[in-house]
C-alpha cells in the first residue's frame, strides 16, 4: 500500500477499497503512516465524504483497533447516550446515574473537548483523582456493581478513534458527517450496548449548523446501528445558545449536581429528560413518555440519581468532597451589555472558542486545562436587557487568558430594540 496513492484517490473523489482503508488505519496506529498523511486523508474525506461501504469499513476498523466489551445476558438493559457536541452540554453526567437508578446499565465512553465544544472527560477530570482510564475488567466491574461508569476512549477501546480524534482537533477536520458518525458509533458499538440514544445538536454552536446536515448524520447513524443490531433513538436539540447556566470544567460538574438535586435549569432538565425517556422506553421500563416522566421525577426527587452519581464517582476513585476546593478560581470578571433591547441571537460557537481561551479546551495537543475556568450565563435569547445588565461572568486562574477570553466575547449577542 502506498499511502499517498490512497490519499490522492480520495482527494480525486474515488471510492476507496475496504482493504486500503483498513490498512491505512492499521498502519497509522503502528506509526507507519504519519500524522501528516492521516490529516490529508481526513481532509480529503471532509471534502468528498464517504460512501456507505467506506463508512462501514472505517467503523469496522476503528472497532477492531482495540478490544470490545461483552456484557453477559442479564436482567439489565445495557445502553448509552452520546451527543455530537455542544457548549455547556453536561447531559451525560446527569443521564448516566439517573438511568442506573432506573435499573439500566450504562457503560459510557465519552470524549474530550473537540474544537470549541466541551468534553465530558475533561469536565470529569476536575474531580480530584478520578480514574477515567481503567482496564476493561475494571470498567465492566464498575458498571456491574454501580450500574454506570464514564470513561475515556483509550489504548484498549477504540485506540484508532483516540488517535484520530486528537488529530482532527488540530487540523480543522472535525465537522465531517461520516467522520463524526464513525467516531461516535465505533465507541458505542465497542461498548457492547443493546440500546443507544443520540443527541444531535443543531445550531450555531453545533457541528451540524443546519437541519439537513443533522438529518444526513441521523440517517447514517440509524444505518450503522441497524447493521450492528443496536436499538437507536435520535433527538435533535437546540444549540443556538449554551445549555444551562454554566459552561466550563469544574462548574459544569457542580451544575450537573444541582440538576441531580432537583435544582437544574429548565432547558438542561428538558434535554436530559428527552434523552432519558427514549432509554426508559427502549428498555421497557416505561410504556410511554408519561410513565417515563414519573420514573424520571421520582429518581430526581428521591435523591437516588445524586446517590448514584456519588457512587459512580467513588467507584472511579474520584474525591467529590475535594471538588469545591480544587475549582476555586483566582479571577473573575462580569461582562455587561452596552445596549438595551431584546436579545435575538447568541453566537454560541464564539462563546465556545472563548471558553477554550479561558482554559477549558485544547489550543494545541496536550494543552494545559484550567479546571477552575468557566462562564456563567445571565441571559438567553428572548430576554429583555438594559444597558449595564450583566451578560456573562467569566472566571479562571490566569488573568491574561481571562482578558483574552473577554475580548473574544465581543459581539456574541445581538440585541434588537
Ligand atoms: N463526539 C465524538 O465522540 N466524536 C465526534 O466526532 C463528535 C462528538
Amino acid at each position: 500500500m502506498i499511502p499517498s496513492d490512497i490519499i490522492a484517490k480520495k482527494r480525486n473523489g474515488e471510492e476507496l477499497k475496504t482493504k486500503d482503508l483498513s490498512n491505512f488505519i492499521k498502519e497509522y496506529l503502528k506509526n507507519n503512516i504519519s500524522d501528516a498523511q492521516m490529516s490529508a486523508l481526513l481532509m480529503a474525506i471532509y471534502f468528498n465524504g464517504m460512501s456507505e461501504v467506506e463508512l462501514l469499513a472505517f467503523i469496522h476498523e476503528m472497532i477492531e483497533s482495540g478490544s470490545t466489551i461483552k456484557f453477559e445476558k442479564s436482567e439489565f438493559f445495557v445502553a448509552d447516550k452520546h451527543s455530537t457536541g455542544g457548549v455547556g452540554d453536561k447531559t451525560s453526567l446527569i443521564l448516566a446515574p439517573v438511568m442506573a437508578a432506573a435499573g439500566l446499565h450504562i457503560p459510557m465512553i465519552a470524549g474530550r473537548s473537540l474544537e470549541y465544544t466541551g468534553g465530558t472527560i475533561d469536565k470529569l477530570e476536575a474531580i480530584p483523582e478520578i480514574n477515567i482510564s481503567p482496564s476493561l475488567n475494571e470498567f465492566k466491574s464498575w458498571v456491574h456493581n454501580i450500574g454506570c461508569a464514564i470513561i475515556s476512549q483509550s489504548k484498549e477501546i477504540c485506540p484508532a478513534d483516540n488517535k484520530i480524534y486528537a488529530l482532527r482537533n488540530q487540523t480543522a477536520t472535525v465537522p465531517s458527517i461520516p467522520i463524526i458518525c464513525s467516531s461516535i458509533m465505533s465507541k458505542k458499538i465497542a461498548e457492547g450496548i443493546s440500546g443507544l440514544v443520540m443527541d444531535i445538536k443543531i445550531g450555531n454552536g453545533a457541528f451540524m449548523k443546519t437541519k439537513s446536515h443533522a438529518f444526513e448524520l441521523s440517517n447514517l447513524m440509524r444505518k450503522v446501528a441497524d447493521s450492528y443490531g443496536i436499538k437507536i433513538d435520535i433527538i435533535f436539540s437546540n444549540m443556538n445558545q449554551p445549555l444551562g447556566r454554566y459552561a466550563g470544567l469544574g462548574c459544569e460538574i457542580k451544575e450537573a449536581i444541582d440538576c441531580l438535586k432537583g435544582n437544574g435549569p429548565q432547558d438542561l432538565m428538558v434535554n436530559v429528560f428527552e434523552l432519558c425517556s427514549c432509554l426508559l422506553i427502549q428498555s421497557g421500563k416505561a410504556e410511554n413518555k408519561e410513565k417515563a416522566k414519573l420514573i424520571f421525577n421520582s429518581i430526581i426527587e428521591s435523591g437516588k440519581g445524586f446517590e448514584l452519581f456519588q457512587k459512580m464517582i467513588a467507584s472511579q476513585n474520584g474525591k467529590l468532597e475535594q471538588l469545591e476546593n480544587k475549582i476555586i478560581p483566582k479571577f473573575e470578571k462580569i461582562v455587561r451589555s452596552n445596549k438595551e433591547g431584546t436579545i435575538n441571537q447568541i453566537n454560541t460557537e464564539k462563546i465556545g472558542w472563548s471558553l477554550i481561551e479561558l482554559g477549558c479546551g485544547y489550543r494545541k495537543e496536550k494543552d494545559y486545562l484550567d479546571y477552575t475556568a468557566g462562564i456563567e450565563f445571565f441571559v438567553k435569547p428572548g430576554d429583555v436587557i438594559k444597558t449595564g445588565s450583566p451578560i456573562y461572568r467569566l472566571f479562571n486562574s490566569d488573568i491574561n487568558r481571562l482578558n483574552a477570553s473577554i475580548a473574544m466575547l465581543n459581539d456574541t449577542i445581538k440585541v434588537v430594540m
